[in-house]
């Protein structure tokens, strides 16, 4: 198999391109995708200061990795990292360390707060918390509201005028099938590549990896030589994102090129959706933007009883 772009020795078969590429070549068209992303969409601006959402992981690597090399062209841009720790025992320690060191090799600045920090409870307690209160949610579901307060609060402190996410293909067609599934019509129409419209309070969420299948981050982290993950959130496993993640595996296998539709659906959805507004409002406990008056995060804090 020989590489279609320079003819030297491929390692990789894009099925759903028809390519073949070699390490280089294919390193060269992931970052080339990136930045046509990026560009198509107008993600950030000249001026943006980006803080970067780090988990450690192969995501977030890549993603640091990439706009680092993107930031050297824009020398007004500024690039930080942000690291939030769930508290979930043996899990977080690798992608903690693993940050420190790459944030280091790229020159971007880390801050690293946690759940226990910002609002008193790691994820572990407030799991256990919810058992014994009966609260019927999910692990994944506290994590994701709470990860996003703190984000939003962190990316205010940091002055950061985007957040950026290393959410790619997989994650997107996973995120729209369950909104879908779940009948969240409004959410469904607000899962386009940018936010719709700047929302007061919300420090907007981007997301250049959209385009790029997870298959293809993980051989790009494995071309770079970084270290990945050994173990998974213990959690990951009870989620209705892991059955979706299956499901949609197995469909494309049978159809390549279907995630990619189904998040091309999504981008179409959005920009239809001209005449729908948000109304904005600030939570009463916290002050945070919300839709309502007690916001999301509030709410289930609430319900276990451990507002600060
Ligand atoms: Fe949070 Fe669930 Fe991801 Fe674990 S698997 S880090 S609980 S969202
Ligand atoms: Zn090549
Ligand atoms: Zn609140």
């Amino acid at each position: 198999m020989r590489c279609t772009r320079c003819g030297t020795k491929a390692v990789y078969h894009s099925l759903y391109s028809g390519h073949n590429f070699c390490v280089k070549c294919f390193l060269k068209n992931v970052d080339h995708r990136v930045k046509t992303a990026i560009n198509k969409h107008k993600l950030f601006d000249t001026k943006d200061r980006i803080l970067i959402a780090i988990s450690g992981g192969k995501d977030s690597q890549v993603l640091a990795t990439i706009l680092s090399k993107i930031e050297k062209k824009f020398p007004n841009v500024t690039l930080m990292a942000l690291l939030i720790d769930e508290g979930v025992p043996g899990y977080r320690d690798f992608g903690l360390k693993r940050s420190k060191e790459l944030c280091k090799e790229l020159g971007i600045p880390l801050t690293v707060t946690s759940f226990k920090e910002l609002f008193g409870y790691s994820l572990p307690e407030i799991t256990s918390i919810a058992e014994k209160k009966e609260v019927m949610l999910g692990a994944c579901t506290f994590c994701g509201i709470l990860r996003r307060r703190a984000m939003n609060i962190k990316a205010k402190e940091l002055n950061a005028t985007k957040v950026a996410t290393g959410h790619n293909l997989d994650d997107e067609a996973q995120t729209v099938l369950m909104n879908l599934l779940r009948g969240d019509v409004l959410r469904l129409l607000r899962l386009g590549p940018k936010p719709v419209e700047e929302l007061p309070g919300f420090v907007p969420r981007v997301k250049p990896l959209r385009y790029i299948p997870e298959k293809e981050i993980t051989l790009y982290a494995y071309f770079k030589g970084y270290p990945l993950y050994e173990v998974e959130c213990p959690y990951v496993r009870t989620s209705m994102r892991d059955e979706i993640r299956f499901i949609l595996n197995e469909i494309e296998k049978k159809h390549p090129g279907t995630k990619y539709a189904i998040v091309r659906a999504a981008d179409k959805l959005s920009t239809m959706n001209t005449s729908f507004k948000v109304h904005v409002d600030t939570c009463k406990y916290c002050g945070e933007p919300t839709s309502r008056s007690i916001c999301r995060a509030c709410e289930l804090l609430e319900a276990l009883g451990v507002m600060t």
